[in-house]
């Protein structure tokens, strides 16, 4: 996508952060030395510590409105920075809570005790959340230091509970959907691509889980007694999955396609020219052939094209050697992974209708709902995707690439279902960092870049149309 021409750093911010530097990296150490692993009940002073500690930071650079909020688990750090109240507002997301560090043995150091090497810091949550977290901190820190105020207005709220399911995130939102009133939400927790290139993550799938649950009789029978009299539940059950996707990979479910929306050729095309090597992909996942839906290349099917499979089945006879029975049940968990502007629910009772007709007689089918997520996109040429871009190329001197995830991050659509705002996944970790991993790990140029990246993010934003 051709951007404007890219206007050149700001002299007095740069100054400022080169000034800093030292201090600058030495409040990280600290930040990533408090252990807060928001999953183990022994971290629960921690969490509150490292709550408090942020919203110190808030307060002392300027942040009004600063509380550490009570949920029933972890407290979320919320505060802003107001400029006008003509000015875009951005929300900007991040987590401070961290995953467990296990195993120790792993680890060439004490997680909880960073360490400079290399241009690397090395540390529990360097990368993931808390590099991020900080980098947004110092981008604040550094333009009001600077120009004693910011171009928009910010509001931020840092999560405790991202690594333990969100759980009280959501009623927290929607509790305070009126004080979170703004324009897009910045969510600061993914990373670059391979290579380390500049990249901003556009769209991430939903999910809807489901059960399909065949009873036939109380007890198993006797498959000589009674075998060709009467409907097997796992003869059943394997005919109706084998009836939910045909031989072109297509999902037969009746509407199913319906809402997905048509992905512009701008977007295809960002998409096929992603570095992509099938045979390689190929090579290490040890299969003969990759599978999937005509029409659509490997990257799109992973990505941005609607899935279902089952994700277990059982039933019946499962032990060593034979037993003759036709078995009373038989049961199978069935997913799909869901694209933009697909809804858990309606796929939920599509799928449910569907299997209700193609169900065999002679049992009961019954569909129950697990639970669900909703898909996120936010456009490549949406305004705040292209500041994104455009704050990306004019600090780290390349425009960025698009990536799609087959996966979800659950936060993103709360901001997009509860909130109603377009999201924007602009995150600076190094694709390769160990997240979630033993030595996990920030690139210190990617985190001081980053810092620049934020704060110009936020010039690019004022035009920001509302
Ligand atoms: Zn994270």
């Amino acid at each position: 996508m051709p951007l404007p021409p890219i206007a050149p750093l700001d002299d007095d911010l740069e100054r400022h952060l080169v000034s800093t530097r030292e201090a600058t990296i030495e409040q990280l150490l600290e930040l990533v030395r408090i252990p807060s692993v928001s999953s183990l009940p022994e971290h629960a002073a921690d969490m509150v510590r490292t709550a408090d500690w942020l919203a110190g930071q808030l307060r002392w650079r300027g942040a009004e409105d600063v509380k550490v909020v009570k949920t029933a688990l972890h407290p979320i750090v919320t505060g802003r920075i107001h400029k006008t109240p003509g000015a875009p507002t951005v929300i900007v997301y991040c987590h401070y809570d961290v995953q467990p560090v296990d195993p120790l043995d792993l680890w060439e150091s004490t997680p909880f005790e960073p360490f400079v090497r290399d241009g690397r810091m090395v540390g529990r949550g360097t990368s993931d959340d808390k590099g991020q977290i900080h980098a947004h901190v110092m981008a604040a820190a550094g333009l009001l230091a600077t120009r004693g105020a910011m171009p928009i207005n910010v509001r931020y709220v840092f999560e405790g509970e991202e690594e333990s399911s969100s759980v009280h995130l959501d009623a927290w939102l929607e509790a305070n959907r009126d004080r979170l009133s703004a324009d897009v939400a910045i969510i600061s927790d993914s990373g670059f691509f391979e290579g380390n290139i500049p990249a901003i993550t556009l769209s991430l799938r939903g999910i809807m889980y489901a059960q399909i649950d065949v009873v036939g009789t109380d007890v198993d029978l006797h498959s000589g007694g009674y075998g060709g009299v009467v409907q097997n539940p796992a003869n059943a059950i394997a005919q109706i999955i084998a009836g939910l996707k045909g031989p072109d990979g297509r999902i037969r479910i009746p509407g199913f396609y319906d809402d997905v929306a048509a992905l512009p050729d701008e977007d295809r095309a960002a998409l096929a020219a992603l570095p992509f090597d099938e045979g390689e992909y190929l090579a290490r996942l040890g299969l003969p052939t990759l599978v999937g839906e005509t029409g659509y290349t490997t990257l799109e099917r992973r990505a941005i094209r609607p899935t279902l499979d089952v994700n277990g089945i059982w039933g019946g006879f499962m032990g060593e050697g034979s037993k003759t029975i036709i078995p009373a049940h038989a049961h199978a968990k069935v997913s799909c992974r869901l694209v933009a502007n697909q809804e858990p629910d309606t796929i939920f009772e599509a799928l449910r209708a569907y299997v209700g007709e193609i169900a065999p007689p002679g049992v009961t089918t019954t569909v129950r709902y697990i639970g669900g997520g909703h898909p996120s996109l936010t456009p490549m040429d949406h305004p705040a995707t292209r500041a994104a871009a455009r704050a990306l190329e004019a600090t780290f001197g390349q425009p960025p690439v698009y990536i799609r995830e087959g996966g979800s991050i659950p936060v993103c659509a709360s901001f997009s279902t509860i909130l109603g705002l377009p999201v924007v996944l602009l995150g600076i970790t190094p694709p390769d960092d160990n997240a979630h991993a033993p030595n996990e790990w920030m690139d210190l140029g990617n985190y001081e870049t980053g810092i620049r990246t934020f704060a110009r993010m936020f010039d690019e934003l004022v035009d920001l149309p509302r």
